[in-house]
């Protein structure tokens, strides 16, 4: 921040060369601005990026979650938008209706009564209900959650500040239908290629999804010997796919995920992968290996550079 001042101060005397990267990325990569805060961009909009929040009435999730709401809302430089990136509820997939009301009754309370700043949400796994038994219900599967959220449907897209955000609907059942995994499925993917064909070249875009569409973290693991094994349920496995489509479209700047409850920062040449840990850490009990319960804070833009950060709150 204090760079960033010290160049616009300047008055743009000192505007260093833009770095153009020579990156496989074809077309517009040269239009692409220097490293953030260099190219004197104006500030866009601030947006705090919440993940795997899983509240619930125990553990102390409601003292902490309200203690990070209150931490965003206090940021000095105003926060405009919070993106919720999913398992907002601790967990509905076999619950009784009870408990899964009794959790979303404290998402609303919380949300009433320790935030001013605009929610855009996005479902993750826990934010389904899908036990068997259920399955006649009218609010069974996402629609229970869809309801509580006044959403018509678990994607879509809006404009904020000069930048465009696409939410995507990243959980579905697997092949067999008995776990769930990490696609978009072909009806999203024809509309997420048509929300991009119809956005102008020029309007930054922002990808939101609760599985990470490309991520590492899922290589941290224990007692590894000579393989990894990395199931369809902790990564996009549509990500070729999409990062064909996201090279259409040199706009697409950032991809924002949680779901691993790890701290990532990934650059794929010159698409930036955001896995931005869990509030709720290990799932309210500390830290999630060398993840802090903490949240995203990032400053967008509007040349679609951005800076960003992890805060522990
Ligand atoms: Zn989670």
């Amino acid at each position: 921040m204090q760079r960033r001042s010290l160049i616009k101060s300047l008055g743009g005397l000192m505007l260093l060369p833009a770095v153009a990267k020579a990156g496989l990325r074809p077309a517009a990569n040269e239009l692409r601005a220097g490293p953030t805060g260099v190219s004197g961009a104006a500030h866009a909009l601030r947006i705090a990026h919440i993940t795997d929040v899983h509240l619930k009435g125990d553990l102390d999730a409601p003292r902490h979650f309200a203690d990070c709401l209150r931490h965003i809302n206090s940021q000095e430089k105003k926060v405009d938008l919070i993106l919720n990136g999913g398992d907002i509820v601790f967990d509905m997939n076999k619950e009784n209706l009870d408990m899964i009301n009794a959790q979303w009754k404290l998402v609303h309370q919380l949300m009433k009564d320790e935030n001013a700043i605009p929610v855009r949400y996005a479902l993750g796994n826990h934010d389904i209900w899908w036990y068997e038994n259920d399955k006649g219900q009218a609010t069974y599967g996402k629609q229970f959650s869809l309801d509580q959220l006044h959403l018509p449907r678990a994607y879509y897209s809006f404009t904020q500040g000069g930048w465009k955000f696409m939410v995507l609907d990243s959980v579905h059942l697997d092949v067999d239908n008995t776990w769930y995994i990490g696609k978009l499925g072909d009806e999203q993917f024809q509309w997420l290629d048509q929300e991009l064909k119809a956005t102008d070249p020029a309007t930054p875009v922002l990808i939101l999804s609760h599985i990470p569409i490309l991520t590492s973290t899922v290589l941290v693991e224990d007692n590894i010997v000579n393989r990894w094994e990395v199931l369809g349920g902790q990564m996009h496995t549509d990500t070729a796919k999409i990062i064909a489509l996201f090279y259409q479209y040199p706009n697409v700047k950032l991809c924002l995920s949680g779901h691993i409850h790890l701290r990532e920062k990934l650059v794929y040449d010159n698409l930036t992968f955001l896995c931005n840990g869990a509030v709720s850490g290990a799932w309210w009990k500390g830290n999630n290996r060398e993840t802090a319960p903490g949240y995203g804070l990032i400053d967008l833009y509007t040349d679609g550079s951005f800076d960003e950060k992890y805060v522990n709150y």
